[in-house]
Formats: C-alpha cells, sequence, structure tokens
C-alpha cells in the first residue's frame, strides 16, 4: 500500500519569464499537480476570474486572514499583497497531490521554512531584450510600470542561487519539456519512493529473504 505524501513544488521568476504560460502548459499535461490559487489585494484584471486566477480580496480582507495565521507565506509584490493559503496546502498535500506554488523568491524563502524540501524552480527569459518586448507585448502595464518591473527583475533573478532548478524560457514547448522532467524526476526519487513504497519494499525484502535464507 502506498503512503500519501505529496511533492510541493515552488516556482519563481522575474515577470515576462513566461512562467504562467509554462505552469498552464504543464498542468494540462500532468493532472496529479494542484495548483496553489494565491489570495490577493491586487485588483483583478479584465480576463481574470476570482477563485480560479487568485482569490480577490481588498487589503483589510487580506491583513485580517494575515493575522489570523491563515498563510503559510505572504509577501508585498510591486505594492500589492499576496499569499498562500496554509491550510489548502497541508490539506492537499496530505491528500497526496502533488502541489505548485507560483509565488516569488520572499515566499519561496517563507515555505521553505516549512517545507525544507519543497523543490524550487526558477525561470529565466533568454535575454533583457526579450524580457522587455515580452512586458510590452502583454500590454498589461504602462510604461512607468514596465520600467518597475525590469528593475525588480534584476533584483528577482539575483536569488536564483535559491533554487534547485533552472530553465531558460526561450522556447515554449522546451521549456515545458524542461519542467515534465524535472517533475517526473522529483516523484521518483529514493527518499520519496521509499516512503511511499515502504509497505511494498518491506513485502519484496521479505519475500528475498525467504528465499535466499
Ligand atoms: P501578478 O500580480 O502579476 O499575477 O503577480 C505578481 C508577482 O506576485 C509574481 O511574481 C507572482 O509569482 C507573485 N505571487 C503571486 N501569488 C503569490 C503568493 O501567494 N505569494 C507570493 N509571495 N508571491 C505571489
Amino acid at each position: 500500500m502506498a503512503i500519501k505524501t505529496g511533492c510541493l513544488f515552488i516556482i519563481s521568476a522575474p515577470s515576462g519569464a513566461g512562467k504562467t504560460s509554462l505552469v498552464k502548459a504543464l498542468l494540462k499535461k500532468d493532472s496529479r499537480i494542484s495548483l496553489s490559487i494565491s489570495y490577493t489585494s491586487r485588483p483583478q484584471r479584465t480576463g481574470e476570474t476570482n477563485g480560479c486566477d487568485y482569490h480577490f480580496v481588498d487589503e483589510e480582507a487580506f491583513r485580517r486572514m494575515q493575522a489570523r495565521g491563515e498563510f503559510m507565506e505572504s509577501a508585498e509584490v510591486y505594492g500589492n499583497l499576496y499569499g498562500t493559503s496554509q491550510k489548502w496546502i497541508n490539506d492537499t498535500i496530505a491528500s497526496g497531490q502533488d502541489i505548485l506554488l507560483e509565488i516569488d523568491c520572499q515566499g519561496a524563502k517563507q515555505v521553505r521554512r516549512f517545507f525544507a524540501h519543497a523543490i524550487g524552480i526558477f525561470i529565466l527569459p533568454p535575454s533583457n531584450i526579450v524580457l522587455e518586448e515580452r512586458l510590452i507585448a502583454r500590454d498589461q502595464d504602462t510604461a512607468e510600470v514596465i520600467r518597475k518591473r525590469l528593475a525588480a527583475a534584476r533584483e528577482e533573478v539575483s536569488h536564483v542561487n535559491e533554487f534547485d532548478y533552472v530553465i531558460i524560457n526561450d522556447e515554449l514547448e522546451k521549456a515545458v519539456n524542461d519542467i515534465v522532467s524535472i517533475v517526473n524526476a522529483e516523484r521518483l526519487k529514493r527518499e520519496k519512493q521509499i516512503i511511499k513504497y515502504q509497505a511494498l519494499i518491506a513485502q519484496l525484502t521479505r519475500n528475498c529473504n525467504s528465499s535466499n535464507p
């Protein structure tokens, strides 16, 4: 019998690195991963759905949740508050489902305090020029906000050493294959497999011992 222990993946990137497209493609390919839906005080953008892209709450409600200790991690990013539900993470991981957190480096650091074995994946754009082009093409921010995001990207990239894996998102298809490989390899790691399949290993060991007295 398998014991239920899910993997916890953290994916971080400077904005414009293409993290959201990559995450969507991964979730489409892999039904064993659940994406944590963060709470945020940021205003909802056109095309976003409450409860699907984020749980949109006002700042006051966010602060109340924070005071009640409902977040595993929380951070201010570009002037807005973001947080990950502690209860959702605990319930989902206990059910054996793998979890993906799409959060910034500040949040990643906080999560590692609870889950030392969380697997960090950092996404980099292929160049500064591509990063800027992607931010402009999104048509989501003013020139001033794009300038701030580019400055923040430099700071964000300086945290690359805190992550276990680095993917260069030049071609989406290749980057998707890279992330799928990481997820599959992590699931097969010995320390996870021997916990998950301890009953099987015990049984196989017994059989082995009895046939080789
Ligand atoms: P956006 O508002 O553009 O969707 O996200 C802005 C930044 O906030 C991104 O870097 C994203 O990864 C980060 N973010 C989203 N949700 C969370 C969260 O729950 N916690 C933290 N720490 N960062 C988050």
